[in-house]
């Protein structure tokens, strides 16, 4: 990767070729240039799947498990010793504060190739000893082989995390991959092709391609012939995009897509801790992170206290400097984000809402103005089927509405086309089972939120994804079985 220019990496190498398409990557907290980022042509897209293809013919596929996982683990280390550079890269292009990628993107994002390199070394297969009809017996056995080239295309809320959550458990499978970055996050995801050739990665083995989706590399990559699986994570029509694009070769889909996270608050939880613990699950990463929670459902008596207690968390947010440790909101990731965003306070206002606080952007000085900061948001008093309850708006807005029966709240946190995520405060234990048990979502929280112990699953229902990644999960999809019989 040269200073300011983002190239593509493949066969392990950085593409730097001057006379090559960029594109410019913008500050979203002054608007400023981040990098001039190389276009991938379709060529590239070929040259990479290619590279990835032969790469599993070669040394690596060739590696023993052990070498394999002794390698992954050289990445996380390698990553956690270059920090700081993948650091500044993240806050660069996403703006978050120190505060939240020092602790969670990148320690999470080294710590996704340990976590699945250890998995595999665990896991085991399957086996029956059969009585066949002459009286003798076989053995049956599973074998896990990897499944090939899978194409890993990544959305920018949380970069390097999102991707190494797939890389990760793809290379500890021993498959090869091609990354397609998101075009607004694209810096961690090259920077890793460094690390990559530094502890030993095989060529071919890594290979990151730039560039949009439609009529760019996403769609040359997913639609691709020598792409055995696609792993996606992003909009939900996006996912419907390359679930069309994957069908044409028949190539297996694990998807991860949207979401809108319903919280439920009853009176016996413990108030203060709700409160504080769901400004973080509505505000943290100004609100895009795809588990956060943009419905609140509240027991009426606590109602007025709840919303005062977040109303006064959201008001307390300081946007600025994102490397300056006071720093506790970021901009959105673009203008043309927050365009979406404010669309939304225009429709909660003309649907009906009270603005408890928020709906406009920060009064920011100097460049900051340039940037795409808006203030944290809640509504009250929006109908159920209203827009901005109804849609992702994926920034750091909510909607708090009273309930009066448990049965009800559950009725309207279901009433959703998606189920990634749900939340639920009660200190009533037989309640707590029994809420988390009957939310649609992939995931419920009691008492908690974003608590991630990465062996779990991890995924949505309904429109919220396909299929379950996360420890033995991940193994499901980024290895095939056979089954091997043996007469005994
Ligand atoms: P997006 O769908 O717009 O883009 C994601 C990636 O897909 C980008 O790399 C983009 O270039 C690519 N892409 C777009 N169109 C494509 C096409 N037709 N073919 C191939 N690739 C294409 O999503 P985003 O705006 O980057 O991310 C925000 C979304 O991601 C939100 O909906 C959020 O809920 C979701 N998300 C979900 C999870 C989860 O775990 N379920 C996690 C994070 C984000």
């Amino acid at each position: 990767m040269t200073n300011r220019r983002v190239n593509n990496f493949i066969d392990g190498g950085y593409v730097t070729d001057a006379e090559r398409d960029t594109f410019e990557n913008r500050s979203p907290v002054d608007g400023s240039l981040v990098s001039h980022i190389d276009l991938a042509t379709k060529d590239d897209v070929d040259r990479a799947v290619s590279a990835a293809r032969a790469a599993m013919k070669g040394p690596w596929g060739k590696m023993s498990l052990d070498e394999r996982c002794k390698l992954l683990h050289k990445i996380a280390d390698r990553i956690n010793e270059r920090f700081d550079e993948f650091l500044e890269a993240e806050i660069r292009d996403t703006g978050k504060p120190t505060t939240l990628a020092s602790h969670i993107d990148i320690p999470r994002g080294a710590a996704n190739f340990r976590i699945f390199a250890d998995a595999v070394k665990n896991a085991s297969t399957e086996t029956f000893v059969q009585d066949t009809a002459d009286g003798g017996q076989a053995l049956n056995y599973s074998i896990r082989k990897p499944k090939g080239v899978i194409g890993v295309v990544c959305p920018w809320n949380l970069p390097l995390l999102l991707m190494t959550w797939k890389v990760g458990p793809a290379l500890a499978c021993g498959n090869t991959v091609v990354v397609k970055p998101s075009e607004e996050t694209p810096t961690t995801a090259t920077l890793l092709g460094e690390v990559m050739n530094e502890v030993g990665v095989p060529a071919g083995v890594y290979n990151v391609v730039n560039g949009f989706g439609p009529d760019s590399a996403g769609q040359w990559l997913t639609e691709h012939p020598g792409v055995d699986a696609v792993t996606f994570t992003g909009e939900t029509r996006t996912g419907t995009a390359i679930m069309s694009a994957a069908a044409r070769n028949i190539a297996d889909v694990s998807f991860e897509l949207g979401g809108k996270n319903p919280g439920l608050i009853f009176a016996d939880c413990d108030l203060e801790t709700a409160v504080n613990e769901t400004a973080r699950a509505v505000f943290a990463n100004c609100g895009q992170v795809c588990l956060q929670t943009e419905r609140l459902y509240v027991e009426r008596s606590i109602f007025d206290a709840f919303v005062e207690g977040l109303k006064a968390k959201a008001e307390a947010y300081v946007p600025g400097d994102p490397f300056d440790t006071k720093t506790t909101i970021g901009p959105l990731i673009s203008l043309e984000h927050r365009q979406k965003v404010t669309s939304y306070f225009d429709k909660a206002k003309a649907e009906g809402a009270t603005v408890v606080t928020g709906g406009e952007i920060y009064d920011m000085p100097g460049d900051y103005a340039k940037g795409a900061w808006v203030r944290p948001t809640i509504w009250t008093g929006l109908s159920e089927d209203s827009t901005p309850v109804r849609e992702e708006i994926f920034g750091p807005v909510c909607h708090i509405q009273p309930f009066d029966e448990e049965d009800q709240a559950i009725a309207m946190a279901n009433d959703s086309t998606y189920g990634l995520a749900s939340m639920v405060w009660t200190q009533n234990l037989s309640r707590a089972h029994r809420v988390a048990a009957s939310v649609d979502a992939g995931i419920c929280w009691v008492n908690s939120w974003f608590l991630r112990d990465l062996r779990t699953p991890f995924g949505g229902s309904k429109r919220s994804g396909i299929g379950r990644e996360g420890g033995l999960h991940s193994l499901e999809f980024y290895t095939e079985l056979r089954n091997v019989c043996v007469r005994l």
